[in-house]
């Protein structure tokens, strides 16, 4: 790959400063906030509709969209009419053109039906006359889209999508800066940094701390990870999530992923984000200051405390359910990462450190080879194999725009594709 300067990774609209508004005051709005929920359907969807059903005097939603599940979609809305008597239902966008026309022939959504495809994102953050919070619960590249639209509203976008970053981190960085929007991580993990950041500024960090539960293949040894299977990869230690992300939770690309997404939101060189495996995820993550203080977030994976604090603007709302026992875990232990035995996590903080449309290789690369697991066509161990052999064949380029992400997106998939075909056929 092309070695691209570090300064290429951050776009100077942001003039070195964090995506997420680090020490800066957060956009304050009225309430009830006005949501938009992309990916509605999804593990982070259907929380941020509980935290809604919640608090409905502080949130109200204005649209909706999910990839195709639609009668699952009428069920939350009724669930949502009945804990909101007066609202007005929200637009609906189903990005599947077959499940958008059934949903259309029902006649259930009448004129609040937006149209299909990938567009249909769009569509959903830019119709509703009144946005005050994006919500990017969809899974892969197709979340960047919807982000930079939302950044260009100048609106605050509660990112659990971090493919935006992965894929379109200087894009975005640029939306972001040009219209003053704000992006307030989803994920745990930075959510974690976030709150430990709260009245910080970024001159005092020194380095952060990324925990990573380990997976399911924590202590699985090199040669047995040749020949785990779908169901023990699917078998996450800690968190319940979608299938996409509990697989990159096993190869760890999911902590590589968040390496990159950590990057372009708080502004820190790579070689100042260290990864540390925390078995039982009680601490969510950490900063270390500049003078040596170590912070830390600790909590029950419940992912609907990073999503409320996010949608809330970094309040504490009160939340029902379990509450951490220290007492319990009695004690916290650490370990380092095996990068022989997980190389999507180098992989990850290599393409990261080269930039431009590296990453987008890596991502491209990983979605096709997770989704050829999911369908059983080729193995766990393959992943990072398919990985390594994209990114070598593609040089890096800097990226101007959305198409041209885009672009390296498919170019990427294609050859992923060519080699999952292959693989497949060898197997059998
Ligand atoms: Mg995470």
């Amino acid at each position: 790959m092309n070695q691209l300067p570090e300064s290429n990774s951050v776009d100077l609209r942001g003039q070195g400063k964090s995506l997420y508004p680090c020490g800066r005051p957060l956009l304050s709005f009225p309430e009830p906030l006005k949501l938009v929920i992309l990916g509605a359907t999804g593990s982070i969807g259907l929380q941020t509709l509980k935290i809604v059903r919640a608090n409905p005097e502080r949130l109200q939603v204005v649209a909706v969209s999910c990839l195709g599940r639609w009668t699952e979609l009428i069920q939350e809305l009724d669930l949502l009419a009945t804990a909101c008597p007066g609202c007005v239902p929200p637009l609906v966008a189903i990005c599947d053109p077959a499940a958008r026309k059934e949903a259309s022939q029902s006649g259930k959504f009448g004129a609040r039906l937006l149209g299909e495809g990938a567009s249909a994102l769009v569509e959903a953050v830019e119709t509703p006359e009144d946005v005050h919070v994006v919500v990017n619960g969809v899974v892969g590249a197709a979340g960047l889209a919807p982000t930079l639209s939302a950044a260009r509203r100048g609106v605050r976008i509660a990112l659990a999508n971090k493919e935006s970053l992965v894929v379109g981190g200087d894009l975005v960085t640029r939306e972001v800066f040009d219209h003053g929007a704000e992006i307030l991580p989803v994920d745990s993990e930075h959510s974690a940094m976030a709150q430990c950041l709260s009245g910080r500024t970024e001159s005092e960090i020194h380095k952060l701390i990324l925990t990573a539960s380990g997976g399911p293949f924590r202590q699985t040894g090199a040669a047995e990870l040749e020949k785990v299977n779908l169901v023990q990869v699917l078998n996450h230690p800690t968190w319940n999530m979608g299938p996409k992300i509990t697989v990159d939770s096993a190869t760890l690309m999911n902590k590589g992923l968040e390496i990159i997404e950590a990057h372009f939101l708080f502004c820190v060189p790579y070689e100042r984000i260290d990864v540390v495996v925390h078995p039982g995820s009680y601490i969510h993550s950490l900063v270390e200051f500049v003078d040596g203080a170590l912070l830390a977030q600790l909590g029950t994976p419940d992912m609907k405390l990073p999503i409320q604090y996010a949608i809330s603007g970094e309040k504490h709302w009160t939340l029902p359910g379990s509450r951490l026992d220290l007492l319990e875990i009695g004690q916290l232990l650490f370990d380092k990462p095996d990068i022989e035995r997980f190389p999507c996590l180098e992989l990850a903080r290599q393409a990261g450190r080269t930039g431009g449309s590296a990453t987008i290789a890596l991502n491209g690369a990983n979605e096709v080879a997770v989704a050829a697991l999911l369908e059983e066509k080729i193995r766990y161990a393959d992943i990072p194999r398919i990985i390594e052999e994209v990114l070598s064949s593609q040089p890096s380029h800097s990226v101007g725009s959305l198409q041209e992400a885009l672009a390296f997106d498919t170019q990427a998939r294609r050859v992923a594709d060519a080699l999952v075909a292959r693989i497949s056929t060898t197997a059998r």
